[in-house]
């Protein structure tokens, strides 16, 4: 696997070098909206550790950090007022997932009827 850049926007937005629209923060994660929202809802939860995605933390990341990115999830959905309404949860990985930005991110989506899973 190569290497994690440390250049890609979400490092960016870590250092503080690029805004965001924060909606969480704790030791361990980030979440904010996404800047081209796909659906009415649409949030990134980062972890503010550098791994390139799920795989990438999968293997080399502590229990903390992996536990603090899932324990963030219903924090975050109520923030964002759609805890009982209902979300989705994806992570993109690679080329074929269709990750674009190489800094792993769950994208929550909601607010509305997200629809099929997979087009
Ligand atoms: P992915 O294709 O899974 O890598 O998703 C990357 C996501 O990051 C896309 O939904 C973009 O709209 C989003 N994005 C890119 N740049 C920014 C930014 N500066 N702030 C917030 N979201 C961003």
């Amino acid at each position: 696997m190569s290497e994690y850049d440390p250049n890609n926007i979400f490092a960016k937005i870590l250092r503080g070098e690029i805004p965001n629209k924060k909606i969480y923060e704790d030791a361990y994660v980030l979440a904010f909206h996404d800047v081209f929202p796909k659906k009415k809802v649409h949030a990134l939860v980062i972890p503010k550790g550098a791994y390139k995605n799920m795989t990438h933390a999968g293997e080399k990341a502590s229990d903390a950090e992996l536990v603090a990115l899932l324990r963030a999830v219903p924090k975050i959905v109520d923030l964002l007022g759609i805890k009982d309404s209902g979300y989705r949860v994806i992570t993109n990985i690679g080329k074929d997932g269709g990750q674009e930005v190489p800094h792993l991110h769950l994208h929550i989506l909601g607010g509305e009827p997200v629809g099929h899973m997979v087009e």
